[in-house]
């Protein structure tokens, strides 16, 4: 197999550029387009800091960049308002996507169930890259068997436009939905200061700080003890081993799947 032709969406923004970083580390993928509304023009590699090889510029319209760069995989970390216009696009052009962009709904992830479809497509959503992130949610529904009540603190950088996190969102349905799960006291939710109710009547409370990456406390709570199961990102670089195995996974893949568990062997 040739080497795997990526379009990067959101290429100038913050995981982007990292993402942009890693795809031109390895020896078998190539950056075929990079895609932003920020920085036009401008060459992609240069803003991730990686030098030489052949220059790939910052273009606007995504069409014209599949269009014209035949990518086979398209990693959108973009934003809420803009990942599924983008998704639409990419999957109606039968190219495969690894979404790492948050604020995906419900209803969002049925019409890509739809979409990918329409041209056998496959599309890869994963509310967090990290290994130890992805784990953390796993410990989390297990210890959601033994113990009645949790709430989850989640921590990120200034710049993060939604709140809740999605990893924290998720890690609440999963525990929510852990068979045998034994949550059921979720205390009172009528203070503005206990956080957000989630699934499950999870607590989820929203920190954002300069000095931050992506950080995550599960606090599980029983008879005289508690449990706390934490995570931290400390560098975007964190994410990148998870996003590089998505892009060498979501060909083999069929449809819709959420979540990087399901393509760790
Ligand atoms: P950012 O604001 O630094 O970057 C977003 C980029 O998208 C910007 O450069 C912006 O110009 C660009 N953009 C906006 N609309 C666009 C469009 N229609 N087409 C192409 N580009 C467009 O944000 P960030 O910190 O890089 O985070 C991006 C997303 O990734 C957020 O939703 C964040 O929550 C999520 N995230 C996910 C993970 C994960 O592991 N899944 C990890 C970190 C961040």
């Amino acid at each position: 197999m040739g080497e795997i032709r990526v379009l990067v969406a959101g290429a100038a923004g913050r995981m982007g550029r990292e993402v942009v970083r890693a795809v031109c580390g390895e020896s078998d993928m190539v950056l075929a387009a990079a895609v932003d509304r920020a920085h036009v023009g401008e060459d992609a590699g240069a803003l991730a800091g990686v030098a030489g090889g052949e220059p790939v510029p910052v273009v606007e319209s995504l069409a014209e960049a599949i269009a014209r760069s035949s990518p086979e995989v398209m990693v959108d970390f973009t934003l809420p308002e803009a990942v599924m216009g983008n998704l639409r696009t990419a999957l109606q052009a039968g190219v495969s996507c690894v979404v790492g962009t948050s604020g995906l709904k419900e209803g969002d992830l049925a019409e890509l169930e739809a979409l990918c479809g329409e041209r056998g497509a496959a599309c890869l959503v994963a509310p967090n890259f990290a290994i130890g992130a992805v784990l953390m949610m796993q410990f989390a529904a297990q210890a959601a068997r033994y113990f009645p009540s949790a709430e989850i603190i989640e921590l990120h950088h200034t710049g993060k436009v939604d709140a809740p996190s999605g990893t924290a969102l998720r890690t609440a349905q999963m525990m929510a939905n852990a068979e045998g799960s034994r949550l059921a006291e979720a205390g009172p939710d009528d203070q503005p200061a206990r956080g957000q109710t989630a699934t499950g009547g999870i607590h989820i409370h929203s920190v954002r700080l300069p000095g931050l990456v992506a950080h995550q406390e599960v606090i599980l709570g029983g008879l005289g003890q508690t449990l706390t199961l934490r995570h931290d990102s400390i560098s975007r670089e964190s994410f990148m081993p998870g996003v590089l195995l998505g892009i060498r996974k979501v060909r083999g893949l069929q449809g819709l799947v959420v979540g990087l568990e399901r393509v760790i062997s």
